[in-house]
C-alpha cells in the first residue's frame, strides 16, 4: 500500500506517482550500476546524459529557440533573484519590477541591492489586481523588465506576456507556472524558477537564458550564480543536485508523454474552472479576493465563511479536510485563508475530490 494523500501543497508539492515508482525502482541500483544515482560523479557519463537529456526535454517542451541556453542552478528562487540582477543589471545600473504580490516585491528587494529598481507602478493599492498596462512607467534604459508570472501566495497570473515598449530583456519568474502553458520563448530575455512545484523536486533552478545576455555579470557576482560560468560547464560548474535533475529529468519526460505543456495547459484551465466555479456557486459562503481577470490558474486562495473569511470556520476546514488526507491547504502566513495549489500532478480526479469536500463542508457548516 502506498500513500494516498491529497497534497495541494505550493511547494514542493505532489510528483506524479508514476515518476516517484521509477525512481524507487532504481534508487538502490541505476541501470543496473549496483550503486544509485546519488553516489555517482557528477561528471560521470550516466549523469551527463541525465543533464543533457533534462535540458532537451524542456527545450522541446518549450520549442526553445537554439539562441537560447537552459542552465541548471542551485540557490531556489530566491537564489534566482540575486542572480538575475547580478548577472544583468550591470548593463545600465537600472531595472524595472512589475510588481503584483509576494514574490515580485521580494525579487525587486533583491535587486535593489546590486542597481536601481524602478517599480513600473507604486506597490498596488489593491492587492489581488494588475493595472492596466497604460498606467505603467517603463524606463527605456532599464538592462531588464521584470515580472513574477504566477504569484504563488497571492493567486495572481498574467494573463499575457507584459507589453515591452522599448524592447529591453524581458525576465520572468515561472517558479509555479513553468510547464503549465505554452510561452513564446523568444519574447523573453530569461525566465527562471525552481523545480520544486511543476517539474520536480526542490533544489534545482532552472534558467532559459538568451545567448547575448551571457557575459556581462558584475564583478562581484559569486561564481555559483554566474550564468556565464555555469554556461561554459554545461551546469556541472561545481556539485549540482544531482538527485534533483534525475527527478526533474523524469517529470519532463512524464509531461511529454502526457500530451506536453498543450496538455498540460488544457488540464489547468479545467482544474482550475472548476475550483472557481464552486466558489462562485457558494452564495459567498466560499470568496476569492483576487480580480476575476488575473485569477491564477494554478494557486487558488479562499476563504471560508464569507468574503473576510471565519478563522475558526477555515480551522476546521482544514481539520476535517486532513481527516480526508488533504493536505498543505493552510493559506500563506502572510494572507491567511485556504490555498489550494493545482500543479501538473495534481488530476482533475483529486480536484473533483476536494470540491466534493468543500460542498460537503458547506452543507454542515452554514
Ligand atoms: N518565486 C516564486 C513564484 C515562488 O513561488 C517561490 C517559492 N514558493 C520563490 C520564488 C522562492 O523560491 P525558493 O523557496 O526556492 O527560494
Amino acid at each position: 500500500m502506498g500513500n494516498t494523500a491529497l497534497n495541494f501543497g505550493a511547494g514542493p508539492a505532489k510528483l506524479p506517482r508514476e515518476v516517484l515508482e521509477d525512481v524507487q525502482s532504481e534508487l538502490l541500483s541505476f541501470q543496473k550500476s549496483g550503486m544509485s544515482i546519488m553516489e555517482m560523479s557528477h561528471r560521470s557519463k550516466e549523469y551527463s546524459k541525465i543533464n543533457n537529456d533534462a535540458q532537451a526535454a524542456i527545450r522541446k517542451l518549450l520549442n526553445v529557440p537554439d539562441n537560447y541556453r537552459v542552465l541548471f542552478m542551485q540557490g531556489g528562487g530566491l537564489g534566482g533573484f540575486a542572480a538575475v540582477a547580478l548577472n544583468l543589471i550591470n548593463r545600465t545600473g537600472s531595472a524595472d519590477y512589475i510588481v503584483t504580490g509576494t514574490w515580485s516585491n521580494v525579487a525587486a528587494k533583491e535587486a535593489a541591492k546590486y542597481g536601481k529598481v524602478n517599480l513600473v507602478y507604486p506597490l498596488a493599492d489593491k492587492p489581488g489586481s494588475i493595472p492596466d498596462q497604460s498606467s505603467w512607467t517603463l524606463n527605456p534604459d532599464a538592462s531588464y523588465l521584470y515580472y513574477c508570472d504566477n504569484e504563488t501566495v497571492d493567486g495572481v497570473e498574467f494573463p499575457f506576456i507584459p507589453n515591452n515598449p522599448h524592447n529591453v530583456p524581458l525576465v520572468a519568474d515561472m517558479s509555479s507556472s513553468i510547464m503549465t502553458k505554452a510561452v513564446d520563448v523568444s519574447k523573453f530575455g530569461v525566465i527562471f524558477g525552481g523545480a520544486q512545484k511543476n517539474i520536480g523536486p526542490a533544489g534545482v533552478v532552472f534558467v532559459i537564458i538568451r545567448e547575448d545576455l551571457l557575459g556581462k555579470p558584475m564583478d562581484m557576482c559569486p561564481t555559483i550564480l554566474n550564468f556565464t560560468h555555469i554556461n561554459k560547464s554545461n551546469s556541472v560548474h561545481n556539485t549540482p543536485a544531482t538527485l534533483s535533475v534525475y527527478i526533474m529529468e523524469k517529470v519532463l519526460q512524464w509531461i511529454i508523454k502526457n500530451g506536453g505543456v498543450e496538455g498540460m495547459q488544457k488540464q489547468s484551465l479545467e482544474k482550475s474552472n472548476l475550483l472557481y466555479q464552486t466558489l462562485a456557486n457558494s452564495n459567498g459562503y466560499y470568496s476569492c479576493p483576487i480580480d476575476q481577470n488575473v485569477r491564477s490558474r494554478i494557486n487558488i486562495p479562499f476563504r471560508v465563511g464569507g468574503e473576510k473569511g471565519n478563522e475558526e470556520l477555515e480551522a476546521k476546514f482544514l481539520e476535517e479536510a486532513e481527516k480526508l488526507k488533504m493536505y498543505q491547504l493552510k493559506g500563506h502566513r502572510s494572507v491567511g485563508g485556504i490555498r489550494a495549489s493545482l500543479y501538473n500532478a495534481i488530476s482533475k480526479q483529486d480536484v473533483s475530490l476536494l470540491i466534493k469536500f468543500m460542498e460537503e463542508f458547506q452543507r454542515a457548516h452554514s
